[in-house]
């Protein structure tokens, strides 16, 4: 694959992303694939029947072109969010794309005016994203122990004025999460600045917290993402979407490309989110695996940032991150080295794949200590 060093000199690549790498999280088959946050529960029968039957009908009328506006499908993801949140939404309030990054993008290229800030560490795709759409990325400041200082991080928004403020709840790679008073006031912050405050909810379903979304009717400068990947347990259908105020969905109208959104996917989705209640049966289950996963780790005299979500970063290994990374992978178990020095992430998996990293994990320890 190509990087900084080879490009050539006839290749008429825009500056800025000469020194970059794509994104890449390794897709290497193991027995436990631990790195990316996916749910590791596969479809049941009975949806994998219902989303044949239902690409059958699409595939009929191929030749034309999919609903533009996706009419059905933010319908239903308007009941959803209006479900889990208990504030009624209806399409207008919704957007929705191919996967979140989609979604993260649309934002960009419609607000993207000055600069924007994040908190970090988060999700790296916000600063990639903000670089290759050419918006000025500032990293903003955590405590030391990554999590969010709220009256520092307003200040931060104060005197920065970006037009974009990120903030991930519960936050990749940590897990933990800020309270919605907080949200509040990062809230008013990024309104008195002119700026919107984009609440990535990626793992919100595995979070007992209230959503942002609750806050869009006084705050109509709150944009809420969610996403079908990880709780929803179907990355592979690549479906993200928005929560706003309608004028904000308007004005990402402008910058959606036309028929975005295949007609499989909506009608992949829609049938999806007919299936939530069982889609979302895992999601306790998890939790109680992310227990079991948390105190395994404690009895290898490892620290565990509490985590809402699906997975759980842990430091307190003496020997290099990616060195113990490669030994688990070395091992069949892939997990995540998120370039946090000392530390890892792992994703919570079924019981046997967590069982197998806890075993794995013991091993190579000891080994490390003869
Ligand atoms: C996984 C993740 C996403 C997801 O993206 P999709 O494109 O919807 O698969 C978005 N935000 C965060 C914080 C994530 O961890």
């Amino acid at each position: 694959m190509n990087n900084s060093t080879n490009w050539p000199a006839w290749l008429p690549l825009r500056d800025l992303l000469k020194p970059m790498s794509p994104y890449g999280a390794p897709q290497v088959p193991t027995s436990a694939q631990l790195n990316t946050n996916e749910n590791p529960f596969a479809p049941s029968k009975a949806l994998v029947a219902a989303i044949t039957k239902r690409v059958a009908e699409v595939s009929a009328t191929l030749n034309r072109y999919p609903d533009r506006d996706a009419i059905a499908l933010r319908a239903g993801l308007a009941k959803y969010i209006s479900g889990q949140t208990g504030v009624a939404f209806d399409l207008s309030n919704l957007w929705a794309a191919n996967g979140s990054n989609e979604i993260i993008q649309s934002i960009f290229l419609a607000f993207g005016r000055e600069s924007a800030l994040g908190f970090t560490p988060s999700y790296s795709m916000h600063p990639l994203i903000a670089k290759v759409t050419s918006v000025d990325w500032l990293d903003g400041k955590r405590r030391d122990d990554h999590s969010l200082d709220v009256a520092a991080a307003v200040q931060q928004v104060l005197a920065a004025k970006p037009t974009l403020t990120f903030i991930t709840t519960p936050n990749n790679p940590t897990g933990s999460v800020v309270k919605i008073s907080e949200i509040t006031e990062l809230a008013k912050a990024a309104a008195a600045v002119g700026g919107l405050l984009v609440v990535d909810e990626a793992y919100a379903e595995f979070s007992s917290e209230t959503s942002a979304a609750t806050l869009i009717a006084q705050y109509p400068s709150v944009i809420v993402i969610r996403t079908m990947s990880k709780a929803f347990a179907f990355a592979g259908a690549r479906l993200g979407y928005l929560i706003a105020d309608e004028r904000v969905i308007d004005a990402l109208q402008l910058v959606r490309l036309p028929y975005h959104l295949s007609a499989i996917t909506q009608a992949v989705a829609e049938v999806a989110l007919s299936f939530s209640d069982e889609l979302l049966a895992g999601v306790d289950s998890l939790i109680a695996q992310r227990e079991i996963v948390q105190t395994g780790l404690a009895k290898l005299g490892l620290s565990i940032t509490p985590s809402a979500a699906n997975f759980l970063l842990f430091s307190g290994f003496n020997q290099p991150a990616n060195q113990l990374w490669q030994k688990l992978l070395d091992r069949g178990i892939l997990i995540r080295d998120v370039g946090l020095l000392g530390q890892l992430r792992v994703t919570i998996g079924t019981a046997a794949e967590n069982q197998a990293f806890l075993s794995a994990l013991a091993q190579v320890l000891a080994e490390g200590d003869q």
